[in-house]
């Protein structure tokens, strides 16, 4: 069993990924070829967001709406410490200071109710994660934004084609971000990302920056990075596209399953009723969690922690953050379990995995959970 299955998706869709990317060996326009434009038009339309500007990965993505923004030196971002590295350390690459608020138990996002109550006039914008693939309270978090005249930069790396209230990840807020990270619901076969905006002004300041701040060839009209994705890897996402509705269903079957068998007995970070998931990741969490995981790595499934440690407790960043404790987060760091999931994982998997995490996590807790009869 896998923990993210590409080799499938791969075999599954194989001939016209192939054909995608000899097209481009065909053509030989490896920067900013065809299918560069193709894929931002394509998914704008899929978010609803005026523009899609893509770039070289998810990191670059946040550095870049950040750059676009002109957030720098002397300024905060406000931001969750629940996340994987790049969210805040895409601040501090701009040279503004990230602010950590806490998240909630029950989803990992950060808690909008948090968020006043850390704005300073050195603010200038909130940067919410759609951690595990599920956006955030995002009309609570652009309201609080709009009344203080602060940006929101959608982190949405790992929430490509999940909604709220009706409306794409990625056009949830002034800047939507995303990762084709291979590992992500929508990933190429390398480093890749994208940024929305339904902002003209914002959507020119990011094509420029991506292409060091150039407005015409030559001419370099502000300070940018080297930040394209390439035609090789814009072709990739295309070719995935066909399938990926399908795939999205796909992961809701499993996660739906895993609810089914688990909910009532494990926590887990569950999809609230306003938005759906693409579930980047299916987490629970458990009590003695390297035992658990060690049952379950002897059954053969493995499992993933995302992220063991929260970003004020990194080496490098706990300095920003000095005595400052995040309770939740900490806790979850210390608790959460990733599972297998995948658009391709077989019925049969997912009920071996949920029966060996209930009776793992039964171990532990004195062995009261009973394995869940197989479902239809
Ligand atoms: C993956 C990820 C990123 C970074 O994306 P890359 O394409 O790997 O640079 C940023 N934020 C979150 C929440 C992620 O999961």
């Amino acid at each position: 069993m896998q923990f993210i299955d590409l080799k499938s998706q791969y075999h599954s869709s194989r001939e016209l990924i192939n054909s995608r990317i000899q097209a481009v060996l065909d053509h030989g326009q490896y920067i900013m070829g065809p299918e560069v434009a193709e894929l931002e038009g394509r998914l704008a339309d899929y978010t609803g967001a005026r523009h899609c500007v893509t770039v070289s990965s998810g990191t670059e993505a946040l550095v870049i709406a950040l750059m676009a923004l002109g957030v720098g030196p002397g300024h905060e971002v406000i931001t969750t410490p629940f996340s994987f590295i790049a969210t805040a350390e895409a601040v501090l690459l701009v040279g503004a200071r990230p602010v950590f608020v806490d998240v909630e138990p029950g989803t990992g996002n950060i808690d909008a109710r948090l968020i006043a109550a850390r704005i300073t006039p050195a603010t200038r914008a909130i940067i919410p994660v759609s951690l595990y693939g599920q956006p955030a309270d995002m009309h609570a978090i652009n309201r609080i934004a709009n009344r203080h005249g602060l940006a929101v930069i959608e982190d949405g790396a790992q929430s490509f084609g999940a909604t709220y209230r009706g409306l794409q990840s990625g056009n949830l807020s002034t800047i939507g971000c995303t990762s084709f990270f291979p590992s992500k619901p929508l990933g190429c076969y390398g480093d890749g990302g994208a940024l929305f905006t339904s902002d003209e002004a914002l959507a020119t300041a990011m094509r420029e920056i991506r292409i060091h701040g150039q407005s015409r060839r030559y001419v370099h009209t502000r300070l940018g990075v080297g930040g394209r994705m390439d035609t090789l890897q814009c072709a990739i996402v295309l070719a995935k596209l066909e399938r990926f509705a399908w795939e999205v269903e796909q992961r809701r079957r499993v996660a739906a399953a895993y609810d089914v068998m688990l909910q009532p007995h494990v926590p887990v970070l569950a999809c609230q009723p306003d938005r759906t998931s693409v579930y980047a990741q299916y987490t629970v969490l458990v009590d003695e969690r390297e035992r658990v995981r060690e049952i379950l790595d002897s059954a053969g499934i493995p499992t993933a922690v995302h992220y063991p440690l929260p970003i004020h407790q990194q080496p490098a960043y706990a300095h920003l953050a000095a005595g400052e404790r995040y309770p939740v987060s900490e806790d979850l760091a210390a608790r959460v379990l990733s599972l297998p999931l995948s658009p391709y994982l077989p019925a049969a998997d997912v009920h071996r995995v949920a029966n060996a995490v209930l009776r793992a996590a039964g171990v532990t807790q004195g062995g009261s959970i009973e394995p869940v009869e197989e479902l239809g």
